[in-house]
């Protein structure tokens, strides 16, 4: 939306709206008040009319009763009488017919049209009230002779003795009374009337002739009056009040009810509301135009203004396409008028130094954007130099990558050779380890007894003289020797001999309950036992548990039920080696044991002598 179309709408926005709020409210509270103020004064007015009513009444029951007291009357002096009638009722009276009654009911005379004849009055009551004595008002009754509602009025006549003499009754039509209350009421739409306790209508109001004359509702009229049920109930209960109702004519009326006194009737009086708020609708039309009026000097004036600033905005905005089409010699080329508003001619002045600052920025940035696009050639040269590279060093990485795939199957089909071979080796080393095992076995064991043979002795001695001499312990020696062998073999055969071998080898081999004690075959029919870390008496121990051993074997033959029996010789040696000795010395001072045994008796153990063993230091030099 343009700046000019905003201006408009806001000036007829800001001006319609609170112009039709204010006239809202104002009306509206102008036709609450003239309703009311008019309710009021309608009762007011019904209250005046009202009181007519009833002076009315009172003063045409006086002037019947002035007829009946006149001389003519009282005298009923027969030659005035007719006149005094016509007279009084020509006159100001506004009776609609006069009659004189005798005593005895009958009518002697009336205004009327003679050659009517009147039926008796005797029960009637205004007949029967004059014979009472009273004046009498009768209730709005249908007119004998005019068929029109009407209201009779009597008054007893007396002598001068005082005697009854008849009365004077006078008729009256409604319309004579309505025509003086509708003289006395308001407005061209106003209308004022008579109804009885049940509403219904005993004088016309004023337009409903119109509409008996159209012939809309049929006349005379004897229709209930058409009001709200409230106002109804009122009316029948006597009481007085206002009201709006839509009357018989469909308007909407203000309207008040008023009791009038001592004769059963409610006078009612309306007007039409648009009548009585006509003067505010004029009003209303008046404000309107007004407003209407002032949107027209207004409008004109808000474009001026809004031109005032349209024009330099508009300027503005030339201005700023010029910056941006980056024509900044045309910037403030087209002149302005300095007659505007005070903010807008400094936004002017600043728009135009801006435009020059922004255009020397500019300038000194497109040098800056040239050096910077050089800069930029060059780095994309370097760039392509690069990517050159790049993509050389990515194929040669792709060469190795490949190579090193090649290398890595290769590596793959070796390691599933080398595992191949590896299992082949492991077998081989197992099989190797097995033969090894056996040969270690076979060399190192006796073929015969299963026990340690001669090599192995030796080997084993010499590590536990190597250890004895560092830890200075003792160690035991004792070489053991079948006794009489020879004659065993001889008597029992080699092979029985070889099996007595294998008996006392594993007595010899069971006997000395410590893993490193160790007995060997030391050759043909002898044996020895190198037991560690043993001092004298307990290699005695030993000795004599072998000796005992061997002594109890019973040494079954093939075929004969006999056992024999063997028993050794058990030649000792204990010595704890001195540093620089070999182990050739225990072996020589075991046997030498050995030998004292055998010469001593066999089957008993001898322990080498003291100097034997010590002589062994100075014999070093000795070898196997
Ligand atoms: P001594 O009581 O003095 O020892 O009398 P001996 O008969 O045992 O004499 P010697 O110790 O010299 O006997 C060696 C005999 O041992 C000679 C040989 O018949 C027998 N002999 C040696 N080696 C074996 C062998 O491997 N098997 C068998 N059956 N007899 C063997
Ligand atoms: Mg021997
Ligand atoms: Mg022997």
């Amino acid at each position: 939306m343009t700046l000019q179309r905003h201006f408009r709408l806001w000036t007829f926005l800001l001006i319609i709206v609170p112009s039709l709020l204010i006239m809202a409210i104002y009306t509206f509270g102008q036709i609450s008040a003239a309703k009311q103020q008019h309710l009021d004064s309608l009762q007011q007015r019904v209250l005046l009319q009202d009181q007519l009513i009833d002076y009315w009444v009172t003063e045409r029951a006086a002037d019947v009763r002035k007829l009946s007291q006149t001389d003519t009357f009282r005298m009923l002096n027969s030659q005035q009488m007719k006149y005094t009638l016509d007279f009084a009722q020509q006159g100001d009276y506004n009776f609609d017919s006069l009659s004189y009654i005798n005593k005895d009911g009958v009518f002697v005379m009336s205004t009327l049209s003679t050659g009517i004849k009147f039926p008796s009055a005797i029960g009637k009551p205004y007949y029967e009230a004059a014979l009472a004595g009273k004046d009498y008002v009768s209730d709005v009754v249908v007119g004998r002779n005019s068929g029109l509602p009407i209201i009779n009025f009597s008054s007893p006549i007396y002598d001068y003795q005082g005697n009854f003499q008849g009365l004077i009754l006078g008729s009256i039509r409604m319309s004579t009374l309505e025509t003086l209350l509708q003289d006395n009421w308001i407005g061209h739409t106003g209308e004022i009337f008579l109804v009885n306790r049940e509403g219904i209508m005993l004088t016309e109001p004023r337009h409903i002739h119109t509409l008996v004359e159209k012939g809309i509702i049929k006349g005379p009229i004897k229709m209930k009056f058409k009001i709200t049920d409230d106002a109804l109930r009122n009316i029948r209960l006597g009481e007085s009040g206002a009201a709006t109702w839509i009357d018989y004519q469909g308007n909407k009326v203000l309207g008040a009810y008023l009791d009038v006194p001592n004769r059963g009737w409610t006078l009612i009086g309306k007007i039409n509301e648009q009548e009585v708020l006509a003067p505010i609708y004029n009003q209303l039309a008046l404000m309107a135009g007004g407003t209407i009026c002032m949107l027209f000097l207004i409008l004109p004036l808000a474009a001026w203004l809004t031109n005032r600033i349209k024009q330099p905005i508009d300027w503005l905005i030339q201005q700023s396409q010029w910056v941006a089409a980056e024509e900044y010699q045309m910037v403030a080329q087209e002149k302005l008028s300095r007659n505007m508003l005070h903010e807008l001619l400094i936004l002017c002045d600043t728009f135009v130094s801006m435009s020059s600052k922004i255009e020397n920025t500019i300038n000194q940035l497109k040098e800056k954007d040239a050096k910077l696009e050089s800069k930029i050639i060059e780095i994309q040269d370097m760039n392509a130099t690069l990517e050159e590279e790049i993509s050389e060093r990515q194929a040669a990485e792709e060469a190795l990558r490949q190579l090193n795939a090649q290398l890595e199957h290769k590596v793959q089909e070796r390691t599933v050779a080398i595992s191949h071979y590896s299992q082949e080796l492991a077998a081989t080393n197992t099989q190797l380890l097995i033969l090894n095992e056996e040969l270690r076995r076979t060399s190192l064991a006796d073929g015969l007894t299963g026990i340690a043979n001669r090599r192995y002795f030796d080997v084993f001695l010499e590590r536990e003289w190597q250890r004895a001499t560092q830890e200075k312990k003792p160690l035991a020696l004792l070489m053991v020797d079948i006794d009489f062998f020879k004659a065993y073999n001889d008597t029992y055969g080699h092979l029985a001999g070889d099996d007595c071998l294998k008996l006392i080898a594993k007595v010899l081999d069971t006997t000395p309950k410590r893993p490193m004690d160790t007995a060997a075959r030391y050759g043909g029919e002898e044996f020895a036992i190198v037991l560690p870390d043993t001092d004298e008496p307990n290699a005695i121990t030993v000795a004599e548990k072998i000796r005992v051993g061997v002594e109890k074997l019973d040494i079954e033959h093939a075929g004969s039920s006999i056992s024999t029996h063997v028993t050794v010789s058990i030649g000792i040696a204990v010595i704890s080696p001195a540093p620089d000795t070999l182990p050739v010395a225990i072996i020589t001072a075991a046997d030498s044991a050995l030998y004292q045994a055998k010469r001593e008796g066999r089957n008993r153990i001898k322990v080498a002598e003291k100097n034997l063993t010590e002589q062994t230091k100075f014999n070093n030099n000795y070898s196997i």
